[in-house]
């Protein structure tokens, strides 16, 4: 024999080879379950482009979020909902998203920004959504106003039709024709022999019902991440969030919250049930306040009557809760010390849903409520005592109180350095690798988009480090912090809830380095299940 390649196959074929060779005898499951990529999934997960199918390339940017979809270009979320209620595909084009863009990412058939990294507002949330998205295409110059965007000579027109590839990171003028996935039993038996050799767990990062069930049907284990702030923006939630945000005495926030609470709690009720009695962790607010008042002048006079307030008082709030550096400011667990009442509402909306659920007849709830950018024990102290006040509290009311666990995510280097303190007080700890990446590097998450290509193509990084773990450096207050945590609780529950727990590399090493479980959006949980099992297999051969 000279010479022997791997031979190219695409993913189907790769689990068809897979799965009969092993019913033919000629490998072990073992060597099956390592002999597909755990990325390829994705072409059987999301329609892809038809290799054979001419194209017209116009931009390029980062592949957030996998898929290639087709549609009519619309510069505005609103565009996108009108033409997706005609039965028209969109592609919503945006130089970046934000959280009220939700109702239009939710009408694309994929989505397009000119700005953002890999864990922007676009990737995290398309990517939640299984929606196609290409992120941070700099090169593109979106005017929204007249309706057109323009990529070196190409001007596209609202209205004209584009492709996008969002695996690739592609925009194509026109076009192009895509095959659509298809899943078939050697699918889910290959899956199954996966869960019988991993010991790392699976679970989802979910804000919705829907999410959820998505999840579950790709072999979800729980939910490791629910975003509680994604349940603010829906257009009857806003309204009060708004009020409570320009609230100017606690009785005023309170009465505010008060609106909000039964909202929440039948969010949360529909998702417990969803879950069945697996656990679910719940992450009380985490965005900083001023993302949820209005951004456009010729918004203020709407927003500020639906409120109850003029456009003046609104524009100064929002003048006020203006931060230069948002990402590192007011927000997270900050937010819960200013305004205990919001954590304490929230904690209320989870146990009275979790208490309703068992009451209806529902399996018990594996709660775990979940404080987010905690950076010391005493900030974790204050309010695990307020939510313990408000478990008291409904325990007198209602004669009983569900059981819960308290942790944190460790997003910040300081956390991790004192994980051994902060293990005293939190249960469990999430590693929120998206902000540790960010607050590690001190690379903006929302900014990396402009430079990172360039890091990559001039051999600085070999890889986007939002998207697959830097192990060397996060990886490493990682350990300390599993370490330490541990040495105080030797049971302390550990995750990962970043977009790193879906990425093959960063799911093999949380499996060396001792986690219990990684978190990632629904559509990469089966990619996580096949990572998980290669990871297990890699490590029982390096241990030999
Ligand atoms: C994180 O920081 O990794 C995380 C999961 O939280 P978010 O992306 O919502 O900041
Ligand atoms: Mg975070």
């Amino acid at each position: 024999m000279l010479q022997t390649r791997a031979g190219k196959r695409t993913a189907e074929a790769a689990l068809k080879v897979a799965v009969d060779m092993e019913r033919e005898g000629l490998i072990d499951k073992k060597i099956a379950i390592t002999r597909v990529e755990p990325e390829a999934l994705n072409q059987l997960l999301h329609p892809t482009l038809d290799p054979d199918a001419p194209r017209e390339q116009i931009a390029i940017g980062l592949g957030a979020s996998p898929g290639a979809a087709t549609g009519e270009v619309a510069f505005t979320a609103e565009e996108a909902e009108k033409l997706a209620a005609d039965h028209r595909d969109v592609i919503l084009v945006r130089t970046e998203t934000s959280p009220e863009d939700i109702h239009g990412m939710h009408a694309a058939r994929g989505i397009l920004t000119a700005r953002g990294g890999m864990t922007s507002h676009a990737a995290v949330v398309a990517r939640g959504m299984g929606r196609p998205c290409v992120s941070g295409a700099g090169m593109l110059k979106i005017d929204a106003v007249r309706g057109e965007m323009v990529a070196g000579n190409v001007t596209i027109n609202r209205g004209d039709i584009i492709t996008i590839d969002g695996a690739a990171g592609l925009v194509f003028k026109g076009k192009v024709g895509l095959r659509q996935p298809e899943m078939t039993g050697d699918f889910g038996t290959l899956m199954g022999w996966a869960d019988e050799v991993r010991t790392l767990k699976v679970r989802t990062n979910a804000d919705t019902p829907g999410d959820a069930a998505t999840a579950r049907k790709f072999g979800a284990e729980g939910i490791g991440l629910c975003r509680t702030e994604h349940m603010f923006f829906e257009a009857d939630r806003i309204i009060a969030v708004r009020q409570m945000i320009l609230a100017d005495a606690e009785d005023q926030r309170r009465a505010a919250l008060a609106k909000l609470l039964p909202m929440q709690r039948s969010d949360f009720e529909a998702i417990f049930k969803e879950m069945a009695g697996l656990p679910v962790t719940i992450r009380l607010l985490d965005p900083p306040l001023h993302e949820f008042l209005p951004h456009k002048e010729e918004e203020f006079e709407d927003v500020a009557a639906a409120a109850g307030t003029n456009a003046r008082k609104l524009r100064a709030r929002a003048i006020a809760l203006h931060e230069s550096n948002p990402m590192l400011g007011h927000r997270g667990c900050r937010l819960g010390i200013t305004y205990p009442e919001i954590y304490e509402m929230q904690a209320r909306a989870i146990l009275e849903a979790a208490l309703t659920v068992e009451e209806q007849g529902g399996a018990p709830v594996q709660l775990e409520i979940m404080i987010p950018l905690v950076a010391f024990k005493s900030e974790l102290e204050i309010l695990a005592a307020r939510i313990a006040g408000v478990a008291a509290a409904i325990s007198r009311e209602r004669g009983k109180v569900p059981d819960y666990l308290i942790g944190t995510m460790i997003e910040l280097p300081r956390a991790a350095l004192k994980a051994g303190e902060i293990a005293q007080v939190a249960q469990f700890f999430s590693f929120g690798t998206n902000d540790l990446t960010q607050t590690t590097l001190g690379i903006s998450r929302d900014d990396a988009g402009m430079f990172l290509n360039d890091y990559l193509a001039k051999g600085v990084i070999a890889r986007d480090p939002f998207v697959s773990l830097d192990t060397d450096g996060v990886g490493e207050l990682i350990s300390i912090a599993a370490e330490r945590g541990r040495k105080t609780r030797a049971k302390l529950k550990l995750g990962i809830c970043g977009e790193h727990g879906g990425d093959p590399d960063s799911i093999r090493f949380c499996h060396d380095s001792g986690l219990d479980y990684v978190s990632c959006s629904p559509f990469r949980v089966p990619i996580a299940r096949l990572a998980a099992a290669q990871a297990a297999l890699q490590k029982s051969r390096s241990d030999v």
